[in-house]
């Protein structure tokens, strides 16, 4: 099972995204750096000067020695305030490529990692928040934490030496002031803990937006929204959807507007007592007016820094649960694999075995497969029939390794699947899926999954001859090297049944020894299915084949045809041998037979 540890520190995230920019933009480092130096240097300057300007005109008369001190030491003030603005700007610049840095990072890990960790809600809102944490630019968590950092860090060694120089006015001065800013501090990190509660709530229903927002421009359900009238209905959807966010961020909105309100009045009680004191000093001859300048302007950058100090750690602490998102999806560990792994079979017969295999998707739930055991000899023909849901497509999942057994095993050639590295038992199965995904690549690259330069163009061209979409390539001007989908380019779009045979082709390029074909044919006619498993049938007469279907008429060449019923095998045998038996099988062709017979186009009242 997956070790998950999500739930960072701030200074663990500081240091995992200081260590990821040293790797990918060293650069931003030393700007990061120069930033915290020079913003510790020129708020000092900025007090010592007026401060300095009033001792030397009160203590001396030599005008030129006056403005000579006070012009150098301005403009060393005006040139630390310079550099340290350039390396503030260069650092937002720069951040832009660690936001792609982490964008990349996000896709490989969605494209690379177990797919029964993406193939649920819980991964699919994990995901979500993780992109949330790199999407709005400056604003993004990722960017946020290091503006805070570099913030916090600055405001910190200015509090400490601000603290110092009003210490010397009254030390409890320093005292009041930081509790006051802790009340404040407080505040701020009870409304960040009541927007964090609601967090998962507005991510699903962003999820939601996203989801109807898409459906509604997909080409794909572009024909159905328009001919059945849904566009009302998907309006009224997403009003319903938008409505409930929206009041959601309207409360959490709320939190954030009191406890700016309460923030607004502890500032005003600190600045009454504090320069009120201020004024009491100077007025009681206890200090002179350069010291009141000094004073004075310590005292407004100690409560701007302890403000600083404070808002930028509940800023960090928000960038912390963004951080957090963004890791808690990067650091998804796959399933730990065999030390020693087995080596493949290295011949193309191939025998499978399931033995007396348990599973269920969520442990709370009905098995989806129960005490199930099967048999596939190397070469033989095995059809997997059943209702929708009997767990036909579980067991594919099983088998390719993308999920493992709660209890049982899964043998090939004799060797538990678990043995055998998961990128390696990828290798031995090309499967065709009901899902259809088609890449916004050429035609070539969609059949051999690959580069044009790594593809063999004649296997492609063979591949599709024998699937019969050849002629229909060639008929486009680009022929196999037209580009696909409307996604990215212009590209040819096929028709359901063409894209099907494209999937075909891609699975007889692979040429893997183990084939599946689990429902490809789903929107083609009975009679273009069992046409097209047929076709399959013969170019595959060698190889270990599992046909998926609920359309039995399809699979009655197999050598042994499964029929499941809910995650059990209820019936098992040749197509003759089950209609003898008269048994579920036998029943459900009867059926299927008389609507195909009473009217072609009424076969999916049979599924
Ligand atoms: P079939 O291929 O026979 O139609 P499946 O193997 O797809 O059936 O599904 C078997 C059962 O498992 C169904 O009840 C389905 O709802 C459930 N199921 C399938 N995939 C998932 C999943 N990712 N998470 C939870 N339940 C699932």
């Amino acid at each position: 099972m997956k070790k998950q540890k999500s739930i960072h520190s701030i200074g663990e995230n500081a240091f995992f995204l200081l260590k990821e920019i040293a790797k990918a933009h060293p650069f931003l480092l030393v700007l990061v750096v120069s930033e915290i130096i020079l913003g510790v240097v020129s708020p000092l300057f900025g007090i010592y000067l007026p401060s300095l300007a009033v001792k030397l005109v009160t203590e001396s008369s030599d005008r030129a020695a006056i403005l000579l001190k006070l012009g150098g030491f301005g403009l060393i003030y005006a040139a630390a305030a310079g550099l340290r603005q350039m390396a503030s700007e260069g650092k937002y610049y720069l951040y832009n490529d660690m936001r792609n840095h982490f964008r990349f990072r996000l896709f490989y890990q969605s494209i690379d990692c177990d797919y029964r960790n993406i193939e649920n809600k819980a991964g699919l809102t994990r995901y979500q928040r993780a992109m949330d944490s790199i999407s709005g630019g400056d604003w993004s968590g990722t960017s946020r934490m290091l503006v805070s950092m570099i913030a916090l860090i600055t405001g910190t060694l200015c509090f400490v030496i601000y603290s110092g120089i009003l210490t010397t006015l009254h030390p409890l001065i320093v005292l009041m002031l930081i509790v006051l800013s802790l009340c404040n501090l407080s505040l701020t990190k009870m409304a960040q803990a009541y927007e964090q509660h609601f967090k998962d709530e507005m991510a699903g229903l962003e999820q939601k937006i996203d989801y109807v927002e898409y459906t509604a421009r997909d080409i794909h359900y572009g024909k159905d929204i328009r001919l059945y009238s849904m566009s009302d209905w998907f309006i009224e959807m997403r009003d319903m959807l938008a409505d409930r966010s929206m009041r959601l961020q309207n409360r959490i909105k709320m939190r954030y507007f009191i406890v700016s309100c309460v923030n607004l009045l502890t500032h005003f009680l600190r600045n009454l007592i504090t320069y009120g004191y201020l004024i009491y000093t100077v007025a009681s001859g206890a200090i002179d007016i350069a010291d009141f300048v000094l004073y004075f302007g310590a005292i407004s950058g100690f409560s701007g820094f302890f403000e600083t100090i404070t808002s930028q750690y509940g800023n960090l602490n928000g960038a912390n649960m963004q951080m957090n998102d963004l890791r808690s999806f990067l650091e998804i560990t796959d399933e730990t694999e065999t030390e020693n792994p087995a080596e493949l079979p290295d011949s193309d017969r191939i025998s499978i075995e399931f033995d007396h295999v348990w599973f269920s998707y969520d442990r709370e739930a009905e098995p989806v497969l129960k005490d199930f055991s099967l048999r596939i000899n190397a070469g033989e023909k095995l059809a997997l029939v059943g209702v929708n849901g009997a767990g036909k497509t579980t067991i594919i999942k099983l088998l390719c390794g993308m999920y493992r057994p709660d209890q049982g095993t899964i043998r090939i050639n004799g060797t538990d699947i678990r043995n055998f590295r998961k990128k390696d038992l990828y290798t031995l199965f090309s499967a065709v899926f009901q899902d259809i995904y088609i890449a916004p690549h050429t035609v070539a690259e969609n059949v051999s999954m690959n580069m044009e330069a790594e593809t063999d163009m004649q296997r492609v061209e063979a591949c599709l001859e024998q699937t019969g979409l050849l002629k229909t390539i060639q008929s486009y001007p680009d022929s196999i090297h037209s580009q696909m989908t409307k996604l990215v380019h212009d590209g040819i779009m096929l028709s359901g049944g063409q894209q099907q045979k494209l999937l075909m082709a891609r699975a007889v390029y692979k040429n893997a020894p183990v084939m599946i074909l689990d429902e490809p044919t789903a929107a083609l006619d009975p009679i273009a299915e069992s046409e097209t498993y047929e076709n399959f049938h013969r170019l595959t007469t060698k190889k270990t084949v599992i046909y998926i279907s609920h359309r039995l008429a399809s699979t009655r060449f197999c050598d042994r045809i499964l029929f499941l019923k809910d995650g059990a095998a209820v019936e098992s045998g040749t197509h003759d041998e089950l209609m003898r038996q008269g048994g579920e099988y036998a029943k459900m062709f009867e059926v299927q037979s008389h609507y195909y017979q009473k009217g072609g186009e009424s076969n999916e009242s049979a599924q």
